[in-house]
């Protein structure tokens, strides 16, 4: 008998959003490490998104890099379209592209109102609706839709990220009832506070007191949650959101 207990994802085909750099980095590596083959999506940092699939690559997995905004329809639809000629399939769909500008509610402009709902509701329901249909013909499939703590608890000066943020609490809940009886189960990740560029700018010495479990997330702690959710282990558990938090969110 084989001892210890692993994640075993191989030939599987993965497209994770935003993945150049930060959690989405992180959780196309890993989802390498477990065999799968990854899209490592990227907006506008190419070099960075290279540097990901390199890295796999040099650590003996499989990716390749493809860019495209994810709020734009048809950018969608034709990578999507792409991949699925290209490997015959897609199995996991991580939405993990975001943006965040933290502002008063009386200081948010429009613009940036429309970007952050835009990459976090438009972005995620886009992709879902292109990769479900290659999940559908195959009876199976996976989507993690990366949310936030605040989407689920709010925070002064985060109205609008909160709201992107919990538009994708909805939409999992709705596409997990959906898919559930087509083998497609759809959860969500709730991270707490990540050492990304997203959270650069925020003290984090400060943040300390108020994190039980006394540090800083690191993209690996989100990441290592999102290689469950894709894997066996998780076959009874759809529409749930999990909180990455250290403890922060109770
Ligand atoms: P990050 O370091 O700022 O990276 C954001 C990623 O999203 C980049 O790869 C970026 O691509 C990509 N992206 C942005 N807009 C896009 C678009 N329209 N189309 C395609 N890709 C796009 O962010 P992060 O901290 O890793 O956050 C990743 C996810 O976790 C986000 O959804 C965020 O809301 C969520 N989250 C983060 C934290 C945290 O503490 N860091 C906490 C809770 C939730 P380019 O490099 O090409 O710009």
């Amino acid at each position: 008998m084989k001892n210890g207990l692993t994640i075993d994802l191989n030939g599987q085909v993965a497209l994770v959003t935003g993945a150049s750099r930060g959690i989405g980095a992180a959780i196309a590596r890993t989802l390498a490490r477990c065999g799968c083959h990854v899209i490592v999506n990227y907006r506008v940092n190419k070099v960075l998104a290279e540097g990901v699939v390199d890295s796999i690559k040099a650590s003996g997995g499989s990716a390749e890099a493809k860019g495209f905004d994810v709020i734009d329809a048809n950018a969608a639809r034709d990578a999507i379209k792409d991949i699925a000629g290209t490997h015959g399939r897609i199995d996991i769909l991580v939405n993990n592209a975001g943006v965040s500008k933290d502002g008063l509610i009386l200081r948010t402009r429009e613009v940036d109102l429309d970007n952050m709902l835009g990459t976090a509701l438009k972005g995620s329901f886009f992709c879902t609706s292109n990769v479900i249909r290659y999940m559908l013909k195959n009876h199976y499939g996976r989507v993690i839709n990366i949310t936030s703590v605040v989407g689920l608890g709010g925070n002064a000066g985060q109205s609008a990220y909160s709201a992107a943020k919990a538009s994708l609490v909805g939409f999992t809940k709705s596409a997990a009832k959906e898919l559930a009886g087509r083998g497609i189960l759809v959860n969500a990740v709730a991270p707490g506070f990540i050492d990304t560029d997203m959270t650069a700018g925020i003290d984090k010495g400060k943040l300390l007191d108020i994190i039980p479990i006394g540090r800083v997330g690191r993209p690996e702690d989100v990441a290592g949650v999102v290689a469950f959710l894709c894997s066996e282990l998780c076959s009874y558990i759809t529409g749930q959101v999990i909180v990455v938090d250290g403890g922060l969110y109770m």
